[in-house]
């Protein structure tokens, strides 16, 4: 069978089910192409199932790309706001976490919903199971060859999404079409995603699994203060994705232990008024008892506060405030929560997201090189670069 449309999104997440919604109510005849069994898998899974759909924080700040004012444009066009409205209108009630993350009091299956009945709205059929064998473009438009037939469309928007979680759909798609069209692109790798250790640093954090504490991670002049979870392979917790964003394997990182405070006024403080306690029951005021047991065992010594001088304190704090952490990688795609990297936005417009290439080829979300922090921001770019092509988009 052969079907004409006015514009094929392939890829049924977060921003190809966005993108096809609102060209659908623009009164485009529109259809989404989704390999998987169904749509929206990472919404499903996002949040821990609630869903951290946007961030009321964002700004061009909070992401990274390798052309630092591509997402700009989108982001200002169609902001937090619009979208809270949106999840307003339907009803779907919602909290705030931390730092501006708005996450669904009940369950991230409401926002699948939400989209579902956007695109029903705008009458755009959504294809589940249906693989993309290849796509030709010529004078006509484009032609997409999948296992339910030919589709054809003057318009493509790619939202294939990234390469994390192979098991939900993740598929590199977007980036072999990108390339048969002539675009470059940017070095990928998992973004977001727990740290490794391996030979002496994991050995030196054995037993710890479990523990949990707050740290300032910093490397490459970027610094995250929040809490970090020490694992069987490594380190993992909000700290670490943060900065897993911005650290390669051969970088300096550091974690402060005691994030805004100051640990050599701290001791000297225990020394006057603890002065028989050992060290290691002193520093248990402040990090988990396990780590600081650890820590004396490693560093510090067993000796009792008297017989601590003025040095030791210095040697420490300093230590603690920047204690220097040799991770050997990451978890890799098995669980990272995005891809860095991807399309090249050089190619790309930043006012509709489409090819400079290829007339009616556009790319939105994680798919081109924009990567959000954790906390919301990811969605976010999703809704606003799907905004932004879906308002560029032409009726036959
Ligand atoms: P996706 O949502 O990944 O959608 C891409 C779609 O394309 C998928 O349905 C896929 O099956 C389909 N596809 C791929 N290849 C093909 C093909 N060849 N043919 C047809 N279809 C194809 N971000 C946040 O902002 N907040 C969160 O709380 C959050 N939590 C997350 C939790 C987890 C565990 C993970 C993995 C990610 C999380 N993210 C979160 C990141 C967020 O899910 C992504 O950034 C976002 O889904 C990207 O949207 P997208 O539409 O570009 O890609």
């Amino acid at each position: 069978p052969e079907f004409q449309y006015d514009v094929i999104v392939i890829g049924g997440g977060a921003a190809g089910l966005f993108c096809a919604a609102q060209a659908g109510q623009r009164g485009l005849r529109a259809i989404v192409l989704e390999h998987s069994n169904k749509v929206g898998k990472k919404i499903l899974m996002s949040g821990g199932g609630r869903c951290n759909f946007t961030n009321t924080g964002a700004s061009p700040a909070n992401y990274i790309g390798a052309n630092k004012h591509f997402h700009k444009s989108a982001l200002a066009r169609y902001t937090p706001w619009h979208f809270i409205e949106l999840v307003s209108q339907h009803g779907i009630a919602y909290h705030e976490k931390e730092l501006g993350q708005l996450f669904c009091d009940e369950s991230s299956k409401l926002i699948v919903a939400m989209l579902l009945s956007e695109c029903e709205k705008g009458g755009v059929p959504i294809r589940t199971h249906c693989a993309v064998n290849d796509v030709t473009h010529d004078s006509n438009g484009f032609t997409v060859r999948t296992s339910q037939g030919d589709f054809r469309a003057p318009q493509l928007v790619c939202a294939t999404g990234g390469l994390s979680i192979p098991s939900m759909g993740a598929s590199g798609f977007g980036y072999q079409l990108a390339t048969q069209f002539g675009h470059a692109l940017q070095p990928r790798r998992a973004g977001l995603v727990p740290l490794t250790l391996s030979g002496l640093p994991l050995q030196q954090f054995e037993g710890l699994a479990g523990v949990a504490l707050p740290v300032e991670a910093r490397a490459n002049n970027v610094s995250f203060t929040n809490a970090m979870l020490i694992t069987h392979r490594g380190v993992s917790g909000p700290s670490i994705l943060q900065i897993s964003n911005y650290w390669q394997p051969g970088d300096a990182l550091t974690l402060d232990l005691l994030p805004g405070q100051d640990a050599q006024a701290l001791l000297q403080t225990a020394r006057e008024q603890q002065l028989n306690a050992e060290l290691r029951t002193v520093l248990s005021q402040w990090l988990p008892a396990r780590l600081a047991v650890r820590l004396c065992e490693l560093h510090f010594g067993q000796k009792p506060m008297r017989q601590l001088q003025h040095a030791d304190y210095t040697r420490i704090a300093n230590h603690l405030h920047a204690y220097p952490l040799i991770a050997s990688g990451t978890e890799g795609y098995r669980t990272a929560e995005v891809t860095l990297g991807g399309v090249d936005t050089d190619s790309v417009s930043s006012q509709t997201m489409m090819s400079n290439h290829i007339e009616g080829l556009y790319f939105i979300g994680e798919v081109l090189d924009v990567t959000g922090w954790l906390g919301g921001y990811n969605f976010q770019w999703a809704w606003a670069s799907a905004h932004a092509a879906a308002s560029a988009l032409s009726p036959a």
